[in-house]
């Protein structure tokens, strides 16, 4: 069988194409390369360099290889820029996932695993954890235009003969085991992967947006998964709807969080490197404390994290980071 991996130069994307090879599937990538990497995708997957937004493309590429199913990553993912731009996010997000999901209707896919965040949420309102059913508010054009696409999928899932699982992730960190993959993309914004920059002189000094929430230290609360438990959970969903499981709306997350300075003291202490850390105003927009209530994938797919330390994650992340350093120096 072959599967279809929109985004699968990306990040996420590359890490799910290597579960997928090493499972023995065959993969076909959809990546325009704007933001993804030639050399992510592996050369036993076929990557057409292309857009999700091409019906055309996207019917042939399922028709000619009988494709039933289908990952979707590709899309675009810094929140602050969503909130400038709104109009190319839901151009990305949600107009062209409407025309990658018509082709999968037309051409008969019938499982369809959708990357989704916890930024649906928006700021958690009740309960930390949070859990699938809370309130739905999302806070920039970025969760927005994740959450309309969640609801095309219920909707198109309910007429057609097209199984779904929409996949809300907390904070994803950390790189491939094996050194296969990793977060490659310039001008990170994310805490780990600039606080690894940071470590490798790559940057000249770390930020901490906001040292006064009523927090134990006073930073915001996260919950890092490791990449390795995600493209995990999207393996077990894959399986789940090809048993007939049923649709799926579920966090990706591991129930517990961590602040801003547990994570850069966790940094300094893996690399052995000092670097300078400045403590700076609070970045709009962040929520203090987004932490997954994780029981229902774990009842769903039986998925069990096998990856819950923060000081692997930062292993696999600095070490991913050296290796970038090592290879753009090359070229
Ligand atoms: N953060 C920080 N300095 C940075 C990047 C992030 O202090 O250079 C903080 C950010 O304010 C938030 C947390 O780290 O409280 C996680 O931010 P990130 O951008 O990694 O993920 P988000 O939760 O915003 O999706």
């Amino acid at each position: 069988m072959t599967v279809l991996v929109t985004g699968g130069a990306g990040y996420i994307g590359s890490h799910m194409v290597w579960k997928l090879l090493d499972a023995g599937e065959r993969v076909i990538v959809l990546d325009r390369l704007s933001t993804g990497f030639d050399w992510a995708v592996p050369a036993e997957a076929k990557l057409v360099v292309g857009d999700i937004g091409d019906q055309d493309l996207v019917e042939t590429l399922l028709g000619e290889n009988e494709i039933k199913s289908v990952f979707h990553f590709a899309g675009s993912v810094v929140v602050p820029d969503s909130v400038s731009d709104p109009l190319s996010y839901y151009l990305n997000n949600t107009v062209k996932s409407r025309t990658l999901i018509e082709a999968c209707v037309h051409q008969g896919v019938s499982e369809f695993i959708f990357s989704s965040t916890a930024a649906v949420y928006g700021t958690p309102a009740e309960a930390i954890p949070v859990k699938e059913e809370a309130e739905l508010r999302p806070e920039s054009p970025y969760g927005t235009s994740k959450l309309m696409t969640e609801l095309m999928l219920r909707d198109v899932a309910a007429a057609h003969p097209l199984h779904y699982a929409c996949l809300r992730y907390f904070n994803v960190a950390g790189a491939d085991p094996l050194g296969r993959t990793g977060q490659s993309t310039p001008k990170a914004t994310h805490l780990i992967k600039a606080a690894c920059e940071a470590a490798l002189s790559k940057r000249p000094e770390m930020r901490v947006f906001g040292t006064d929430y009523p927090t134990p230290d006073g930073t915001c609360i996260r919950d890092y998964i490791h990449i390795t438990d995600l493209i995990e959970a999207h393996y077990l969903a894959l399986q789940h709807l090809r048993n007939e499981g049923g649709n799926l709306i579920a966090n990706c997350g591991y129930g517990h969080g961590l602040s801003v300075f547990e994570v850069i003291d966790m940094v300094k202490q893996v690399s052995g490197l000092d670097f300078d850390v400045v403590l700076s105003d609070r970045r709009a927009g962040d929520a203090v404390s987004v932490v997954a209530d994780s029981s229902l994938i774990k009842s769903q797919l039986g998925w069990q994290p096998g990856h819950d330390n923060l000081q692997e994650i930062v292993t696999h992340a600095l070490a991913w980071e050296a290796a970038l350093e090592r290879r753009n120096n090359k070229t």
